[in-house]
């Protein structure tokens, strides 16, 4: 920075500060405006929800192979088979709001933990127990409303066996550390039947019926799993809201982005070598440079799905596509993957190839935390590294001699 500018500096915005102190509008934040949601009408979905089960099909589910899910779906009812196994959505989540209706069977049968038991498992593992409480006594970190074994529940809302009862979850994912230690324990907020019986629960662990919970490292989104426990537990109206996520792309225009070309800087893009297609950005990737966030960001998960476009160019035009190498741009990381000196980079090779075919949609998952980093394609990963030289900074889709469309460019605090 020259000495005029900083001059400018000094003289000009500092006087305005220490003058606008007593201004409410210093405190005021406007961008960003949270998204406008239409609630929905008493336990209606929400507009910006995800409908697991409306009651018109199991399309979002599998069993937990991944084949048919085997529940019984009648009159837009979904009742548990007894030994056709729980089943899971083909979605996965992190951060979620979560609403489920449930209803154990009218005709009481068995007793204790054999009463209507089910589960609502948060990422396929930390179980929100689903029984029949009602005059129904067991141990009390295993009824209804608890979280199964490790925390009993505020009080017993729990309805009449045959009355529809409701979930509503607000669920935090764990955050792990690249060694699988824990960054961050999950957390959970229940409400049954309108009346909190969670309130900000730290899960000690995955859910385990002998012995104490435990942590171990997984995706950071993962399905939901219904437990399947012998018991024709009934649900229906299953919606969930992925909370605390960003859509850096929206689909509709560049906003919240820059673009730069090598030849041409800065916004200056005359033959839309970047423009949105069809609700993709698409990146003809004739010309070189990217298109950037103007925002920098630290201590994030990032969810990138894209695919490549048929058009290659030179000089890259017999130059092979592939993701999940770190080619370090200025910067350094430490990581266990073999490496050479290129063009005067550190290039990280990725351990093994999981992209899919040329024109098959990808998705890329990148966790900077810290400074530590992680890389996914398709949930394999394939690249990590520690005491990465930078912490922070801004996002760069690239432009470099080959077409590629990108869906979806999410983030999320980790
Ligand atoms: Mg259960």
């Amino acid at each position: 920075m020259n000495k005029i500018l900083l001059y400018f500096l000094v003289i000009f915005i500092l006087p305005g500060t220490l003058i606008s102190q007593d201004d409410p509008k210093l405190t005021e934040i406007w961008d960003p405006a949270p998204e406008i949601v239409t609630p929905g009408k008493t336990s209606e979905a929400p507009s910006d929800a995800i409908l697991l089960f409306d009651g018109s099909n199991l399309d979002e589910w599998t069993n937990e192979k991944g084949g048919q899910a085997g529940w019984d779906l009648r009159n837009g009812i979904l009742t548990i088979k007894p030994g056709s196994g729980s089943i899971k959505t083909k979605r996965s989540f992190a951060d979620c709001q979560l609403h489920v209706e449930w209803r154990s069977p009218s005709k009481i049968e068995g007793e204790g933990q054999g009463r209507g038991n089910s589960g609502i498992y948060l990422q396929g593992r930390y179980e929100v127990q689903v029984l029949d409480s009602y005059n129904n006594p067991t141990y009390s970190n295993g009824q209804a409303g608890s979280i199964y074994k490790q925390h009993i529940p505020l009080v017993n809302a729990s309805r009449k066996p045959g009355e529809w009862q409701t979930y509503d979850i607000i669920y935090a994912a764990p955050r792990f550390n690249i060694d699988s230690t824990v960054k961050k324990p999950a957390y959970i907020t229940v409400l049954h039947n309108g009346v909190v019986v969670q309130n900000h629960s730290e899960i000690k662990g995955a859910t385990t019926y002998v012995g104490q919970p435990q942590y171990i490292k997984h995706a950071f989104k993962f399905p939901l799993m219904l437990q399947e426990h012998g018991n024709p537990v009934s649900y229906r109206n299953i919606w969930i809201r992925e909370i605390n996520i960003t859509r850096l792309f929206n689909g509709t225009n560049m906003k919240g982005w820059y673009t730069y070309l090598d030849s041409l800087g800065k916004d200056n893009d005359p033959s839309h070598n970047f423009s949105i297609i069809n609700n993709l950005l698409h990146i003809e990737g004739k010309y070189f440079g990217y298109i950037s966030t103007e925002r920098s960001y630290a201590d994030y998960y990032l969810r990138v799905a894209f695919k490549w476009g048929v058009k290659k160019y030179p000089p890259r035009e017999n130059g092979k596509r592939d993701c999940g190498d770190y080619w370090c741009v200025g910067t350094t990381i430490n990581s266990p993957n073999k490496y050479e000196t290129a063009w005067g980079m550190k290039h990280i090779f990725r351990t093994e190839n999981f992209e899919n075919p040329t024109g098959e949609w990808n998705v890329m998952e990148i966790i900077c935390s810290g400074d530590q980093s992680e890389h996914y394609v398709n949930g394999h990963l394939v690249n990590c590294g520690k005491n990465a030289s930078v912490s922070n900074g801004k996002i760069l889709l690239q432009s470099e001699g080959a077409e590629v469309y990108y869906q979806s460019v999410e983030i999320m605090p980790y």
